[in-house]
């Protein structure tokens, strides 16, 4: 038998005519011969004529079982693509099932998988499923790339590797996810053989190596499993199973394992009738070995998402090695084979029951099975599968291959935005098909869509809210808005702040200091100027606020200093009297002091020296410590003489001969005045004088000089003078 060419056209009509209704084996015969017809002068790669190709497909197809239409269309689907015959020409010669199947083929053909990005294989499979829109299309798609598979020697290497790559990302893990692990098995492993081929022989070479001893310690376990089931009356068949090459490979990639440690390159299978069987025989077998523990997987009660149900157990077989056995019933393993095809085969004809089982655990059928709850025949079954299956979401390519996810009614905004928020925010339009399209265009599965961009573009318009479908786009665009209104407010807020400055005719740099900003900072709690420029620009503080609050203490400097000139120029006459008895002229409020050194009373002649920041202080005139300062900061002061009702401290200095008594002479003399002295200080000299200095407490000028005269009056002293130092 020809391993790449099996089938021929006789094989497939006898598998067919083993389950598919006689009312149809004309229109089988007929598709054949079509396709004959309209392949006749083409040629397979190999040399073989092209017709055994489709023959093949078809006998592919038969052996899952499938309904005649997918049969008829495994003969027909490379003639629209390939041949003169139109897509018409189908419709007008074959029932529109055939003619949707072969359409959807034609359409998956256009379809190029060229992104080599892992990211993008998941959509490129929810890209098929999507055009395909009916089931029994991927079903034609796979047995076409299984017998491609099947004769891809005859290609060269680049599109061996290629071929090869595409299979392993995009078919295999579609023939997985409905289930089919017999196609899926193979297209691994034929991939693998061109994609690694060392790795791939040189597993094939070791298992050969084992092979003997592996043989015999299957066939071992495989008559003890038996002996025991009949036995206990379990009727089963028993068989060893190969173990397949893309699974010890990546197994070996994964867990980093050399091909001794993969526990199970052995494995026995175990079919049986009913489900209590199943378990009766797992009990059994896990009895006579040693089961390794964690190993026990109930995939009965918990079906693998594609539907997979079985039993597995790994076991220490009477060599030592690790066995794993899988037990099943017939039908669990139909299944477990044929994945959605057999579950569709299986109950044609017949109601469907208890689907739950079933379909519904399909993660892409979910929403068939909630829709579907109906009439449960096959036919509604084979109906549900043509309709949209993704129904909610479109896949739209980039030029460069990939295919964005959309959900339906998605328009170029939202294919923009879905490929980078900076691409939406930049675009000007794109083309679909290199025809430029308006911005609410909606998109369609299959189409390349071309966004241009401009960098000086200046966002995104507001309409687009309104035309977006998807919630993520809007986000991303209401993100775009409140981030330029940042910005916007940024600068709008430094202007308005600068603007205040210089309207109050202060200098920038000036009022902006790094300890003004970080005290302004602080005092609002912001961490940035930027911050603080933003609260400005949408007006949370105004301008005036914030200036006021850097300017606090330039401002307080100013405005003494502002009062200072005032006084300098003062015409004002009113009278404001302080508590020192001295009012300063046109002035309120502003703090006079008597100097320390020169301690003027009432009466002196005085004059006021204008400080820096400590107010103004009041000399005598003949003060040594005014006499040489600048007049513009000399000010006129003056006694408000109702007001001196308090003391003031004068400081008098008397020369004396030093003798007995003087001081108490001085002390009596004091007192008789009244006056009350609050320091004093005798000191003698090498000469027989003594200088003395007092301070007491007296009223004005009139007492001061009725005290000096007093002093005088005493004997030995020679002079009392007031101080001024
Ligand atoms: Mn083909």
């Amino acid at each position: 038998m020809n391993v790449e060419y099996p089938y021929s056209f006789e094989d497939v009509f006898n598998i067919c005519k083993e389950y598919v209704p006689e009312k149809y084996w004309s229109i089988i015969e007929k598709s054949y011969n079509f396709a004959l017809e309209a392949h006749s002068n083409q040629f397979r790669k190999s040399g073989e004529p092209y017709i055994l190709h489709p023959v093949q497909l078809a006998g592919i197809l038969a052996e899952l079982k499938l309904d005649y239409a997918t049969v008829c269309a495994g003969f027909l689907h490379d003639v629209v693509e390939d041949t003169e015959y139109s897509l018409d020409d189908i419709k007008n010669n074959f029932t529109e099932d055939i003619s949707i199947i072969v359409d959807g083929v034609t359409k998956l053909d256009k379809v190029k998988y060229r992104s080599k990005k892992e990211s993008q294989a998941e959509n490129h499979r929810k890209l098929f499923i999507a055009i395909a829109s009916d089931l029994r299309v991927i079903f034609v798609k796979l047995a076409d790339r299984l017998h491609n598979m099947r004769t891809l020697k005859h290609m060269k290497e680049e599109k061996q590797r290629e071929i090869s790559s595409e299979t392993l990302e995009i078919y295999a893990p579609l023939a997985h996810r409905l289930g089919i692990s017999s196609i899926k098995w193979e297209l691994e492993d034929t991939s693998l053989r061109y994609l690694h081929p060392e790795q791939y022989f040189s597993i094939v070479g070791m298992m050969k190596q084992k092979r003997s001893v592996r043989i015999e310690s299957i066939k071992n376990a495989c008559d003890k499993i038996i002996e025991i089931l009949e036995i206990n009356n379990i009727s089963a068949e028993v068989t060893g199973r190969p173990k397949h090459i893309y699974s010890i490979y990546k197994k070996m990639q994964k867990q980093n394992k050399s091909f001794d440690e993969i526990y199970d390159l052995l494995a026995v299978r175990v079919l049986v009738d009913s489900v209590a069987d199943c378990y009766a025989t797992l009990g059994l077998v896990n009895n006579m070995w040693l089961p390794i523990p964690g190993r026990m997987k109930d995939y009965i009660a918990m079906p693998k998402p594609n539907m997979y149900q079985s039993l597995h157990t790994t076991i220490l077989s009477s060599t030592g090695q690790p066995l794993e056995v899988q037990i099943r019933t017939y039908e669990m393993h139909e299944i477990a084979e044929k994945g959605i095809a057999a579950h569709w085969a299986y109950k044609e004809g017949r109601k469907v029951s208890n689907k739950d089982d079933f379909y519904k655990k399909l993660d892409w059928f979910q929403k068939i099975a909630e829709g579907d709850d109906t009439e449960a025949t096959a036919e509604s079954f084979i109906d549900s599968l043509k309709v949209d299956l993704l129904s909610d979401k479109i896949y739209v390519f980039t030029p460069n291959s990939d295919i964005i996810e959309l959900p339906k009614g998605s328009c170029i905004v939202d294919f923009a935005y879905a490929i980078h928020s900076e691409i939406g925010n930049k675009m000007i339009g794109a083309k679909i098909n290199d025809k430029i399209v308006p911005f609410d265009y909606v998109l369609s599965t299959g189409e390349i869509c071309d966004v241009r961009t401009s960098k000086i573009s200046s966002g995104p318009s507001r309409d687009w809210l309104n035309i977006a479908k998807s919630s993520q786009t809007k986000s991303k665009i209401k993100a775009f808005f409140k981030k330029a209104a940042r910005e916007e407010n940024l600068i709008k807020g430094e202007i308005l702040l600068k603007d205040e400055i210089k309207a109050n005719g202060f200098d920038i740099d000036v009022i902006l200091t790094d300890e003004a900003v970080e005290n302004v900072l602080n005092r609002y709690r912001y961490s940035t100027i930027e911050e603080l420029y933003r609260t400005i620009g949408y007006g949370a503080l105004t301008a005036n606020q914030v200036f006021m609050r850097l300017t606090e203490k330039i401002r307080k400097e100013k405005q003494n200093q502002e009062k200072l000139e005032r006084l300098i120029n003062a015409e004002d006459t009113k009278k404001i009297t302080t508590e020192t008895g001295v009012y300063v002229k046109g002035v309120d409020n502003i703090l006079v002091r008597l100097s320390k050194c020169c301690k003027p009373i009432p009466g002196d002649n005085i004059v006021g020296f204008i400080t820096r920041g400590r107010g103004v202080t009041v000399h005598r005139e003949e003060c040594p410590n005014v006499i040489n300062e600048d007049n513009n900061r000399l000010i006129n002061v003056e006694w408000v003489d109702s007001l001196h009702k308090r003391d003031y401290v004068v400081s008098l200095q008397i020369h004396a001969f030093d003798r007995d008594m003087l001081l108490s002479n001085i002390l009596l003399k004091l007192n008789e005045s009244k006056v009350v002295v609050n320091k004093l200080n005798s000191e003698s000299k090498a000469d027989k004088t003594c200088i003395i200095d007092i301070s007491m407490l007296i009223k004005n000028i009139d007492e001061c000089n009725f005290i000096i005269r007093k002093l005088h009056q005493i004997s030995d002293v020679y002079s009392v003078e007031r101080v001024v130092k």
